[in-house]
């Protein structure tokens, strides 16, 4: 079967499909939200839309609450799931899109709108994969089933209550990232360190300390206000700051400075990519601060983390081949004279990680320094195996469609929508090369690059589902 040549015959009509879907502004929308309408009237449609093209090919659709939904095909025990998402992110200050970001116009070989990649052009490829099966008359005795979420962008909900109420697929893939494909993913956990004792509020030096508003992103701002230091303190600031190229500001207020660190933004799961601005104003301060509760929230922060992401001063360094470093960003990074210090990390491990183990002794460690450490969240290391027979199949079609033999199989420390499954992986849509638009104004899909991910999705369809 020359699964390209027959996507390539109906690319009109997936072309048509795309646009009808990206024209539907499915961003989540708090003003429509009702009890029965969880993300807003726009997630629906795009939902709606969808199944109704289920069922006009004749497929059994389902709509699970107005959450999430699918469209099955074929017959048999087992179920492969192709996990999609139909809502997208906001398009930001439209005046930076070339062209209107929910019209699908085409332009030099690209279609562009929001969702044209992520992950509204990969699903309407897997639908078409899904519809090039069946005309093409294969035999499946796999149930083969995608399953549709419309709050992927802001939480996963949809998933999560789809599968407290439906079947969880026994293999699967997310048409939600990159190919070839990725069987690795970091576990990601949010870890809370706070001051456990602190000191007397009248005479510390250090009054606020504030950096960050998420802990997955590396924060580009930190602001103190300090007291009673001794006079060669703005001097100092602006040899520290030339010293490090870094920009700040220092404003006297009344008997206290106000001072401003700017670092830059990076996500968490690149923390060496940024400039930790929270680090770097501890570590400015660690010389200049001497009173016991001040000194000990600075000396913590520069002995964990500054010129380390790793976090070896509390012995959670790791490294595996499948998945890399285990990586840590103080994302959130808050005193306050009358509370102490406190801040959120997001720590990135390896899949292999004896998480137990290592946070135990963590835990030691900090409390040595004079901090706790607790665990807020927890998302376990996702990972199938190179050897996996679904590995093996899906890595195959890819090879085979493209001729790319040489990427290798992908690891990632952010965590794909593929985790949701209990067995899959994400694959594709983004070929290796191309520049990943997502979230970004004038996002696109190429036109071709569309084309044959429908035939290679087809394709894994009919080897994993197939007679
Ligand atoms: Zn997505």
């Amino acid at each position: 079967m020359d699964w390209l040549q027959a996507a390539k015959e109906r690319q009109d009509e997936l072309i048509q499909e795309l646009q009808e879907l990206v024209q539907i502004n499915s961003v989540l929308d708090e003003k429509t939200i009702t009890a029965d309408v969880p993300f807003g009237e726009g997630p629906l449609k795009a939902l709606e839309w969808l199944l109704a093209k289920g069922k006009a090919q004749g497929l059994q659709t389902k709509n699970v609450d107005n959450y999430a939904g699918h469209i099955e095909m074929g017959q048999g025990e087992e179920l492969l799931g192709i996990l999609c998402h139909v809502d997208v992110v906001p398009v930001g200050d439209e005046s930076n899109w070339t062209y209107p970001p929910f019209s699908g116009t085409i332009a030099d070989g690209k279609l562009f709108a929001r969702g044209a990649i992520d992950d509204k052009g990969p699903t309407v490829a897997a639908w078409m994969a899904m519809k090039l099966v069946k005309d093409a008359g294969i035999q499946l005795n796999k149930r083969v089933r995608m399953i549709i979420g419309t709050d992927e962008e802001t939480g996963f909900r949809c998933v999560d209550h789809y599968f407290k109420n439906e079947e969880m697929p026994t293999i699967g893939f997310a048409p939600d990232a990159d190919f070839p494909l990725i069987n690795a993913e970091k576990g990601i956990a949010a870890l809370v360190l706070s001051q456990k004792q602190i000191g007397d509020a009248t005479k510390e030096q250090l009054l606020l300390f504030n950096a960050g508003k998420r802990s997955n992103m590396v924060p580009d701002f930190a602001k103190a206000t300090v007291q009673f230091v001794s006079s060669p303190f703005e001097q100092n600031f602006q040899t520290f700051l030339s010293k490090n190229q870094l920009e700040g500001s220092l404003l006297m207020e009344g008997s206290h400075y106000i001072i401003t660190i700017k670092g830059k933004a990076a996500h968490a799961m690149e923390p060496e990519k940024g400039v930790n601005a929270a680090v770097y104003l501890a570590a400015f301060l660690q010389q200049e601060l001497t009173t016991e509760g001040s000194k000990q929230f600075v000396d913590f922060i520069v002995d964990v983390f500054h010129q380390d992401h790793y976090g070896h001063a509390l012995a959670l360094q790791y490294e595996d081949d499948m998945s890399g470093q285990t990586t840590l960003n103080p994302g959130i990074v808050t005193y306050d004279a009358t509370q102490g210090g406190n801040m959120v990390i997001s720590f990135r491990y390896s899949v292999t990680y004896p998480f137990d183990d290592k946070i135990t002794e963590a835990q030691r460690l900090a409390a040595d320094k004079g901090f706790s450490l607790d665990i807020q969240e927890n998302s376990k290391p996702h990972y199938v195996s190179e050897d996996d027979p679904l590995i093996q199949t899906l890595a195959g079609v890819y090879r085979r469609q493209t001729g790319d033999n040489e990427t290798p199989l992908l690891s990632t420390g952010g965590g794909t929508y593929a985790r949701v499954l209990k067995k899959g992986v994400a694959f594709g849509m983004l070929f290796p090369g191309d520049p990943d638009v997502m979230h970004r104004a004038d996002e696109y899909v190429i036109v071709d690059k569309l084309v044959q991910a429908a035939a290679i999705y087809a394709e894994a369809i009919a080897e994993l589902a197939g007679k």
